[in-house]
């Protein structure tokens, strides 16, 4: 039966290690600072920028929201997105997304400023990730699946690593970061032949394709680790994973649970981005 690898443990155990970062850096005058930038209020957006403020504020980082109607021009939240980059308060910046349809977000995610960008969506930080310089912010869920493997004393080096999709915003990167850790990386994707096999191979199996329960035990090894980044909805209206957690258990060695797994995990560390930049700003 597999062991569960609980994002609480993991987030504690960085709090831990957060908690002496700010108050090294109140000893010097800094109290951290978030701003998160929103348009609009999507309610996934609202939920996850409720566990954002209660995570930082709990660390002692100072959060506001910058709240902007649907049909803010385009120029406008630019303005207004330069302004916050200008705020010595505001260390961090998570903007969420998608945009409203009138806005260009190839354009928007260059005005963020780097220094400020907690989530990695300038692509001066994206291109950090991919040169594996460490200078720079990677987006905070691949980040997340990472803390979770060291956390739990998983050693990727040498290991075969099979994640399942390719974004930019989970898969892509956390190839990258995991790469950088000497991993033998395989990436999977809707035109992947064989998917279950390329997983069944796998030491580590990362599920991040965004699809209700998918993995079964037809993708899984004995005494596999299992990582589930996917937050979905069932036809049920149930929070549930890209991992068929039932159909898995008895195989996998470890395997994250969802909810309670990477997601988590994600706002420490955002918080532990705008901490760092904190520091960075001194
Ligand atoms: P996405 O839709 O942008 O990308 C999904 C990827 O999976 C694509 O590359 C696609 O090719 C691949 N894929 C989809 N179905 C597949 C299939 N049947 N077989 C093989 N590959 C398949 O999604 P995303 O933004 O990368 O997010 C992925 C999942 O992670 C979602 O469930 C999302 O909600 C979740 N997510 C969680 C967090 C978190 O904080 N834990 C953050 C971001 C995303």
């Amino acid at each position: 039966m597999a062991l569960l690898m609980k994002g609480s443990e993991v987030v504690n155990a960085m709090k831990e290690r957060m908690l002496k970062d700010v108050e090294e850096l109140g000893r010097k005058g800094v109290t951290p600072g978030l701003a998160i930038v929103r348009v609009g209020a999507r309610p996934d957006d609202l939920s996850y920028e409720r566990g954002a403020i209660k995570r930082c504020e709990g660390l002692g980082i100072k959060c506001r929201v910058f709240e902007y109607p649907e049909d803010i021009t385009q120029q406008d939240l630019i303005d207004n997105i330069n302004g916050i980059n200008a705020d010595v308060t505001v260390h961090g910046i998570l903007l969420f997304r998608p945009l409203p349809g009138h806005m260009d977000e190839n354009v928007i995610k260059h005005v963020i400023s780097p220094e400020k960008d907690a989530d990695c969506l300038n692509p001066v930080n994206v291109a950090k990730v991919f040169e594996g310089d460490e200078t720079g912010f990677a987006p905070c869920t691949p980040e997340a699946v990472v803390e979770m493997l060291d956390h739990y004393g998983i050693n990727v080096a040498g290991k075969k690593v099979t994640i399942i999709g390719r974004s930019l915003v989970v898969g892509k990167p956390l190839s990258m970061l995991l790469l950088k850790k000497h991993a033998t990386i395989t990436i999977c994707h809707t035109k992947t032949k064989n998917l279950e096999e390329t997983c069944k191979e796998a030491d580590i199996l990362i599920a991040a394709a965004g699809k209700a329960r998918m993995v079964t035990d037809a993708y899984v090894s004995e005494g596999q680790v299992v990582v589930d980044v996917g937050i979905n909805v069932d036809e049920n209206g149930n929070l549930c994973g890209d991992v068929n957690l039932e159909k898995v258990e008895r195989l996998a060695g470890l395997i994250t649970p969802v909810p309670g797994g990477v997601g988590t995990v994600t706002t420490s560390v955002l918080a532990k981005h705008v901490i760092r930049a904190a520091k960075g700003s001194i």
